[in-house]
């Protein structure tokens, strides 16, 4: 039977539909260096433009608050949303203790990820670490528990990847290859913002033997935002995942890039799909800042599940589709 690892134990994934593979529940992706202290609470009057420089504003890029966490599940659990894979990983101040909380009392299950992110997130004594200690690093966060806890990571990353890549990177992501070998689990990888990081990720794992059937290139949205170069991907049997399902507006706070809408994702995976790549596709929204967050204004995290099957209909793309996207992809990678 296949097994989902969550934080509260593994679990048939038979019953498990609404998956959102790639989100942030409790996390600060704000670098360690920037000032976190008196900054002001998000007003009405400012929502807008803090959500349209998105992180750049420390306050809405992170959200450690436990009563707004549980809301945001309950507000998913009610729309039929069933799991949820919180992908901060350390140095996005995950919290496995927090979540194993929050899925027990919001009923929804969520799946903690193991690895580091990019080398700026990360402290000195972590960089230290050889690659056989991070090996087995990443091992015991699956097996055993996350940051002294019992709760255990059921996904490996999103691992963090910089362009260009730096050397502690390209040994945290071969050893998280061997880990991801070793327990079974999936690799979630956070390419650098340039096309040829996808290709020079696939070589890195590759190298260390692990399938690329296991590995999620995420951030296609931003990597390729008009979809070329995303074929010779999926050629190799990588998992492409679009993720930032919800945002839709021309500035991009992460760089010059002239992001899709939701319109334009979905043509482009129904392209993807046409061409016989609808097991390798994946979709979430990637939410971490507060102002996607309903108790903020946002989307939540079920826009997906809320308002993308109307956008099928006016594309005149069969909905089944979605039910892939979001039932049977995210569980085949997920399942040990
Ligand atoms: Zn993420």
């Amino acid at each position: 039977m296949k097994k989902v690892r969550t934080v509260l134990g593994d679990v048939s994934s038979i019953d498990i539909e609404n998956i959102m593979i790639h989100e942030h529940i409790l996390f600060d992706i704000s670098l360690p260096h920037t000032n976190k202290k008196n900054l002001s609470e998000i007003s009405m009057k400012d929502r807008w433009q803090i959500d349209y420089l998105s992180n750049q504003n420390a306050e809405n890029a992170r959200q450690k608050n436990f009563t707004i966490a549980l809301e945001e599940l309950n507000y998913f659990r009610e729309d039929g949303g069933k799991l949820i894979v919180d992908q901060s990983v350390f140095g996005l101040d995950r919290d496995a203790e927090g979540l194993a909380k929050l899925s027990k009392l919001s009923g929804v299950h969520i799946v903690a990820s193991a690895g580091c992110y990019t080398e700026p997130y990360l402290p000195k004594s972590f960089l230290k670490k050889d690659f056989d200690d991070l090996v087995s690093h990443f091992i015991y966060e699956v097996n055993e528990g996350l940051d002294g806890s019992p709760v255990k990571a059921g996904i490996i990353g999103e691992i963090g990847c910089s362009w260009p890549i730096t050397s502690f990177e390209v040994k945290a992501l071969k050893a998280a290859a061997v880990a991801a070998k070793e327990t079974g689990c999936a690799l979630s990888v956070h390419p650098g913002r340039a096309p040829e990081s996808c290709t020079q990720i696939l070589d890195i794992v590759t190298s260390m033997d692990l399938n690329p059937n296991r590995v999620i290139l995420c951030h296609m949205d931003r990597t390729f935002p008009n979809g070329d170069g995303i074929e010779k991907l999926l050629d190799t049997g990588a998992n492409v995942e679009w993720d930032f399902f919800g945002i839709e507006q021309s500035y991009y706070w992460m760089g010059n890039v002239e992001l899709p809408n939701d319109f334009s994702r979905l043509r482009l995976i129904n392209k993807f799909s046409d061409a016989g790549y609808t097991d390798q596709i994946l979709i979430s929204h990637d939410i971490c800042t507060k102002t996607r967050m309903r108790s903020f204004g946002g989307h939540g995290y079920s826009h997906i599940i809320r308002n993308i099957p109307e956008l099928f209909k006016r594309l005149g793309f069969d909905v089944s589709l979605l039910k892939k996207l979001i039932h049977e992809n995210p569980k085949n990678i997920l399942a040990f």
